[in-house]
């Protein structure tokens, strides 16, 4: 018989996810980065009682239009991107729930706009906390996950459930080189030149950089996306010159 995992596997193969993991609630109370980070509040177990594990899942950005970032086209995808993610989402909880298990998904943005984030910095639940205990990335200097194919152009959901999943496994293995792009590329200077810790960050400068495009009506940033030059498809390109001059004069 197909186990929990495989079939949620199998309907999001349907929807063209295939960058999966999962992991056990437990591991947000075990790992020091994880614990240290997320306060219990906001680890799987207390927002769903009675859950087990987590089905985390990306879908990639596509690098010709993170280069033009940020941009209307860079918006509008990161809108669709986050619509697809929070859609299959449910598809994998209508697939657990099929099999007699219980699940609730995660939205996607756990935050209200940029003045919800001016309010409280951080969404009620980490993503990218969720994809680095499932071992699909590590974080880097921007604070991103970073895989080995996307770099950090990679968007991602979460659902919980009380199925009891693989457990994953953190990666020891670095994507972030430590180059500092990200870093000196920053037009807010949010970021430093350090491994990632929440102090690393400077979050509000970068949600005021956030509410400021956000009044030309081309929020989010995503430059320090951009120029990361990990992930096999940093060698593909945006549009230069002309082209990306037009885009990027779409604002109001
Ligand atoms: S999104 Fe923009 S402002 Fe925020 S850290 Fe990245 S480059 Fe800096
Ligand atoms: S730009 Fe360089 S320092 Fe920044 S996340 Fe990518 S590899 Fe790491």
């Amino acid at each position: 018989m197909q186990s929990d995992y495989a079939a949620a596997v199998s309907s999001l193969a349907g929807l063209g996810i295939r960058i999966i993991g999962s992991c056990s609630s437990d591991a947000w109370d075990t790992d020091p980065l994880v614990s240290s980070a997320v306060p219990p509040e906001r680890r799987p177990k207390a927002l769903m009682p009675g859950c087990r594990s987590a089905l985390v899942f990306g879908i990639p950005v596509q690098k010709c239009i993170s280069d033009t970032s940020p941009s209307i086209w860079y918006r509008e995808h990161y809108k669709v991107l986050n619509s697809y993610l929070d859609m299959a989402a449910e598809r994998a909880v209508l697939e657990f729930e099929r099999r007699g298990r219980s699940a609730a998904a995660v939205p996607r943005d756990g935050y209200i706009g940029i003045k919800g984030l001016q309010k409280d910095p951080s969404a009620f639940f980490s993503h990218k906390h969720s994809a680095y205990l499932c071992g699909i990335g590590t974080f880097g200097m921007n604070g991103s996950i970073l895989t080995e194919d996307y770099g950090p152009r990679i968007r991602l959901v979460t659902v919980l459930t009380d199925a009891v999943l693989p457990e994953g496994r953190v990666t020891d293995k670095q994507t972030c080189n430590r180059c500092g792009l990200c870093v000196r590329s920053c037009p807010a200077n949010a970021l430093s030149i350090s491994l990632y810790q929440e102090v690393g960050f400077d979050v509000e400068a970068c949600v005021k950089r956030q509410d400021d495009l956000a009044s030309e009506g081309i929020s989010p940033c995503g430059i320090c996306i951009s120029v990361c030059p990990q992930g096999s498809d940093s060698g593909r390109r945006g549009p230069a010159g002309t082209p990306l001059e037009i885009i990027r004069s779409y604002r109001l």
